[in-house]
Order: structure tokens, then sequence, then C-alpha cells
């Protein structure tokens, strides 16, 4: 996030309290009010702002301090060596700064040699969990303790004598007098479900994520209830006394981390098995990519990778920070929220007149792709929001998921913010707004608006609909703000010399788009009624529709007389056929099928004495008839919309969500939630080959 420009030392105050308090939150009380995508810009937006100003930088400051306080509750232990945090990259460049950092810090810039090796690195994944330092005593588990401040820990032997991966006794003939070995330990996913869904029973508060749930357990007073909840641990480091020498029974002592993993298997830890050695950035960047898209197959939740300096020497050379080691970083997953600034709050007024207020805001990466603006949907968003002019807001994209505004951080308004309301009147045709009692949207009624205009002609050449190529944004505009196009019907009014008129439209443009006008008038009827832009009429209604109603006179009569009759056709319910009733009892959307009519469009299918029993007869003979699928993720051979046209002509329909109705999620590069959903649910998964050869394989049948 960008540096706010308001008076720094007012910003810096105001995140110190909010961070201190979240801080507070997580590690005291493991209730999290901040996500941690959100808590983790904000506390970067901090470090910064004291990297300017030094004068800033209060000992009271969280980037002060490593994790939380230990808890009353238990006895304090003081770590034999302090248990560090990770410093965080953001994004590859980040993380390749750091590199090239240490590396100048390790061989003082002199280039690789035999006294200067290259750099070798492991890559591990970064489970999102609570991290542990395990003592043992001649081979046996002593003491177990929390992180804490990183100095001092909660002593919580007993709890962790409960957690099965963790050896009581390590595999080795003749261990040292003492070592520690430290991990992370986790709630595995399906276990994290269960304990919440049991807490969900007994009207107990839920836990907000693994990790949460983790600590919350550690910290448990009564180890039988630790035990039942099954935690698990991996480990990824050793310390072992500088003058042990390990028998000759017994693997070698380790100097690197990669041998230090294998030791750690030998001594009886679980270790994870994804971790890599990594020979230089585009391994690392590899290795990043891959897990980016494969932990959604885990287990258990990770939230990044974390790389590390191979060699213990070279670490020792790269040494450590008050809160972190310098020889190692994690690479966090692109978040999927952040915080943001408000710039302004917009308002667009679509093809039915619906006003929607959009919040623009300084760019942010999200879920690999960069936003700056998201839709509020209604009034009634905006009062639950309770937006205010510079508002620092939490902005989510999840998956493919749109992006959304999910709140608003109080703590960090400015006293002179202005609460945003929708206006009164159209931002752009200055009538007033009306918005019926009970109803969410805001409404333009001026039929006239340029707004609605722009948008229904936008609507009738789209792909989906007319497929008039050539019609693009620009020249809707023009073509209205001039007022030569005041319906769609207008449009096959246009003749060349109007359009050679319009700035950069040569003669042979306008010829090419009045012929790609007159072609379309032969689209298929379900196009036609498509691009009409009934509320709720998407492109599978409008085929169904047109399906049962050869033409736009039958489909009229039956919705201004009938309504009711409509739902019995497949995907047509209530709120579809009021929706209908009222476009074709309205007289002006009448006249306009009437002016379509004159301008040479048929508004009905070309066969239309087909009659509805044949039609039946051959929509049931379609090899995909009665099947609904679900697509996420990019097809490398196929668009969306292909796919969507591939499945509907074989007779299937294509739903946005997963539910016990999908016969088939088909699944393409970088999945979104959905996946999870389908497995959850049992739902058939197709990648997109097995898709592929399904619909051949139907085809042929
Ligand atoms: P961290 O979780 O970002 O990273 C350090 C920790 O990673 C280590 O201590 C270790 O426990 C763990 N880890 C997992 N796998 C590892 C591996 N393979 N090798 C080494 N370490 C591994 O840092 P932190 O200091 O534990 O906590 C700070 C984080 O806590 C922040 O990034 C933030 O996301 C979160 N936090 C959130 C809030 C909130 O309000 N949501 C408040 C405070 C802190």
């Amino acid at each position: 996030m960008a540096t706010s420009p308001r008076e720094p030392l007012v910003r810096a105050a105001e995140l110190r309290n909010l961070l201190n308090k979240a801080s507070h939150a997580y590690y005291v009380l493991d209730k999290p009010f901040l996500e941690d995508a959100v808590y983790d810009r904000l506390y970067r937006e901090l470090i910064d702002l004291e990297a300017e100003d030094p004068f800033l930088s209060t000992p009271d400051s969280p980037t002060q301090r490593l994790g939380g306080p230990p808890a009353e509750a238990f006895i304090k232990i003081s770590h034999r060596l302090p248990l560090l945090s990770l410093d965080n990259a953001f994004n590859f460049e980040e993380l390749s700064s750091w590199f090239l950092r240490v590396e100048k810090a390790i061989t003082k810039g002199k280039s690789p040699s035999s006294d200067n090796p290259i750099l070798k690195m492991v890559g591990e994944l970064k489970i999102d969990g609570n991290s542990l330092a395990l003592s043992y005593a001649n081979g046996l588990l002593v003491r177990a303790a929390t992180r804490g401040d990183g100095t001092q820990g909660e002593e919580i032997t007993s709890n962790v004598r409960t957690i099965d991966s963790i050896p009581l006794r390590l595999h080795l003939k003749n261990p040292p007098a003492w070592l520690e070995v430290r991990g992370e330990a986790f709630i595995p996913e399906t276990i994290f479900s269960k304990i919440n869904n049991e807490r969900a029973k007994y009207g107990k508060e839920l836990f907000a994520n693994p990790r949460n749930a983790c600590a919350g357990t550690l910290r448990q007073l009564d180890p039988q209830i630790v035990a039942s909840r099954q935690l698990d641990f991996f480990a990824y480091t050793v310390h072992l006394p500088k003058e042990w020498i390990a028998s000759k029974s017994d693997p070698k002592k380790p100097t690197e981390q990669w041998q230090a993993l294998e030791w750690l298997k030998i001594a009886g830890f679980k270790v994870n098995p994804t971790s890599k050695l990594l020979k230089d950035l585009t391994a690392v960047q590899a290795f990043f990519n891959y897990w980016e898209v494969e932990r959604k197959n885990l287990q258990y939740a990770t939230d990044g990778i974390v790389i590390k300096i191979n060699d213990f020497t070279l670490q020792d050379k790269a040494g450590v920070t008050n809160k972190a080691p310098r020889w190692a970083i994690a690479l966090k997953y692109p978040a999927e929220e952040a915080p943001s600034k408000l710039i302004r709050l917009t308002y667009q007024v679509g093809r039915t007149g619906v006003v929607t207020p959009v919040a623009e805001f300084e760019p942010v990466l999200l879920a690999g792709t960069k936003i700056s603006r998201a839709t509020l949907h209604n009034a009634n968003r905006l009062r639950e929001l309770n937006l205010h002019s510079e508002d620092t807001i939490v902005v989510r994209k999840a998956g493919e998921i749109i992006p959304e505004v999910i709140r608003v951080l109080k703590e960090l308004r400015p006293q002179t913010a202005k609460l945003l309301e929708l206006p009164q009147q159209c931002p752009e045709c200055q009538s007033a707004l009306i918005r019926e009692i009970n109803a969410a949207a805001t409404l333009c009624i001026n039929q006239s608006c340029p707004a609605i205009i722009r948008g229904a002609l936008r609507h009738w050449v789209s792909k989906g609909a007319m497929n008039i190529d050539g019609m693009g944004s620009k020249l809707i505009e023009q073509l209205v703000s001039r007022g030569l196009v005041k319906s769609i019907a207008n449009l096959y009014e246009l003749d060349e010399a109007l359009l050679s008129s319009i700035d950069r439209m040569g003669s042979k443009s306008a010829k090419k788009l009045l012929l790609a006008l007159n072609q379309s008038k032969s689209k298929p009827w379900q196009n036609q009624l498509y691009g009409l832009g009934i509320n709720h009429i998407g492109e599978a209604n409008a085929k169904a529709l047109a399906n049962s109603f050869p033409t736009a006179s039958k489909l009229s009569c039956i919705a201004c007389q009938s309504p009711e009759l409509l739902t019995s056709i497949f995907g047509i319910g209530k709120e579809i056929a009021n929706s209908l009733e009222q476009w074709f009892s309205n007289p002006k959307n009448q006249e306009l099928l009437v002016r379509l009519r004159s301008v040479g469009l048929s508004l009905e299918e070309k066969n239309a004495d087909l009659s509805l029993e044949s039609k039946d007869k051959q929509n049931s003979a379609l090899p995909f008839q009665g099947k609904t699928f679900v697509l996420t993720g990019t097809m490398t051979s196929l668009s969306r919309h292909q796919a969507k046209n591939l499945i509907e002509e074989a007779g299937g329909k294509v739903s946005s969500s997963i539910s016990i109705n999908t016969t088939y999620l088909v699944k393409g590069e970088k999945p979104g939630s959905k996946l999870k959903k389908a497995k959850a649910l049992d739902t058939t998964i197709l990648e997109e080959e097995d898709f592929k050869n399904l619909l051949s394989l139907m085809k042929q049948s």
C-alpha cells in the first residue's frame, strides 16, 4: 500500500495503535480481527514510515517487538537461543533483492570460486501453524515451549507430549546431552473442520483459521483436550552442541540445512517431504510457482515458502537481526485481501437504469492481479460499510471472484472524513433517482438517459448477443453523445455518410460496420432475445425460452397473459417470469419490437414452425441433456465462452457455482475455490483433457 499522503506522524500513530491491538488479539487472545495479509501490509507501511523518519519509531511500535508475551497461566521459560521470526517478501522482486543483499554480504562482492561457493538454497513450505522449541536431554523429550516473544515462551511440555509425530525419545544410539529441535505444530484441515463443526454444535465461538485453532489448542490447560485435537508437527531446524561429534552408529552432524532435514528424519521426526535443494533464483521461482497452485491439494495450510541459505557457515556469515535471520526469507503467496486507500466513490448507471456505487482506490496486487476498483452493489451495502472519504479499506479478491470491499478500517479514518452516500440525482442525466420501498436498487428511470442507452447498445452488440464486429464502446459513446442513436433499432438506420462523419471512422470501416450490422439481422432468435437485455435473461435462459417460444409474439403473449406458465421451463423461476411480464407489458418495449421488425429483424426462429414436441425429442437426444457443468480455472485450448457453447450445444447446462446438482466440475489451470467445494461435495472433477475426451465420446455416441 502506498504510504498515505496524510501527515506521517498521525498515520504512524494510528498504525501503531491498530497493529498493537491486532497483535494482542492474535497472540494473547487467539481471536484475530484482522486478516494476516492486511496486518502484513499495514505493518510494512509502518516499517516504511519509520525508515523514512526514524523519529517515528517509538519503543511501543510493533516493529520493535517479536510475537506476543507468554500467557500468565503457563510457566515462562527462557529460550537458550532466541526463537526468531522471518522477514517477508511479498513478490519475487523483493526476494531477488534479498538474495543479492545476502550474496553481497557473504561473498563481499567477489565472484564465486572455491573459497567463495555458489549460494545454494533450500526451499521449504511455510507451514501456517505455531513454532515450537523442543529440548531433548540425552535423547529424551524434557521440555517443549512456544515461541512467545522470541526470548521467553510458555512451557507446554505435557501438551506437546500428546502430539504423535513428535518422538518422546530420539532414534539415535548416542544422542548429545542436550539438543533443541524447532518446527511447526499445525492442525490438518480435516481435523480443523471437525473441531469447528463440533464447536458450532455446542454454540461455541469458532476458530478463525487452523493456525489460530492450533495456538488455542497448544495453550489448553488440559492435555486431554490437546490430544483430542490431533495436532501434527513438521521439524525444520536442529541446534546441536558446538563441541558434539556424532558417534559412528548415528548420522553425521549436519553442516547444511539440507543435511539437517535428513538428520531430523533419521532422528525420528516428521519432515515436510516437499522441501527441495535449489541451485539458483530460477529454481526458487519454479518452486514457488509450483506450490502456489499445488498447495490447494495439501491437507494443511501453508501461507508461502521459506527460502534458506543451505550452508551453515554461510548462514553464520549472513547473521541475524534482532527479529529474524538474514539468511532466510518467507515469500508469501499472493494475498487475497489487502488494505488500500479510497481515492473516490463513483457511480455507474447500467442498461437497466440501476445506479451502482463503485469504489476507486490505490492499486493493490491481489490473487496475482492488480486491482483499483470494486463495485459496492447498492445503497444498502454502502451504508453497511459506513464508507467515508479518505478511508482505509480492506479489499478482497479470492481466486476467480470479483474484487470486493469487505470493510473499512475505522481506526485509520481521518477526522475530516465525510460520510459517502448515493446521490439524489442521476450522475449521467441529472434526473431524480428513485428507490422503491424494500428494494435494494436505486434507479434512473429516464429511458433517454445516455448511460442507459449506451448500456443497451453495448449489450446488443456483445459477443453472446448480435456479436457485431467494429462496434466498440468508444463508437457507441460518440453515437449516443451526438444524439445519432437513441435505441438499438436506430443502429440499423445508420448510413455510410453518417458513420463516415464520426471521428476516426473512414468510409472503409463504415462499410464494414454496415455489413456486420446487416449480417447480424440473421442471428438466431435466441441471440436477439438475449440482446434485448431483459433483466435476468442471460444466454442460457434466452436459449431455453427461444426453444419453447419460437417467436417474439408467442413469448410476449404468454408473458403478458399467463406468466406463471413460463415457470414450467427448465431454469425459469418466478422472478424471471415476473421480469418477462414487466418487460413485455411495457408499451415502449412493444414499440421497440415493432421498430426492430421494421428494420429487418425477424424476432423469430428461422424454422419457427418446428413443433415443441419435435424440439423436445431433439433435446432429449442430446448427450449432455440433464447434466450441469461448472467451470473453474483457465483452459489452455478453449476459452470459457467456447467451453460453455460446446456444453450447451450438447444439451448441458453451465452453472456458476457448485451445488449438489452439479454433475461435473471442469478444472483448468489455477482453479479457484470451486475446486475445494467440488471435492467436499464429491462432484466428479474433469481435467481439460477428460472434458475434451468426454465431448468427443458423446459426439460419437
Ligand atoms: P510469520 O508467521 O510470518 O513467519 C515466521 C514463522 O514462520 C516462524 O516463526 C515459524 O513458526 C514459521 N514457519 C513455518 N514454516 C517454516 C519453515 N519451513 N521454516 C522456518 N519457519 C517456518 O511470522 P510470525 O512472527 O510468526 O508472525 C507474524 C505474522 O503473524 C504476520 O506475518 C501476520 O501475518 C501474523 N499476525 C497477524 C495478526 C492479525 O491480526 N491477523 C497480528 C499479528 C501477527
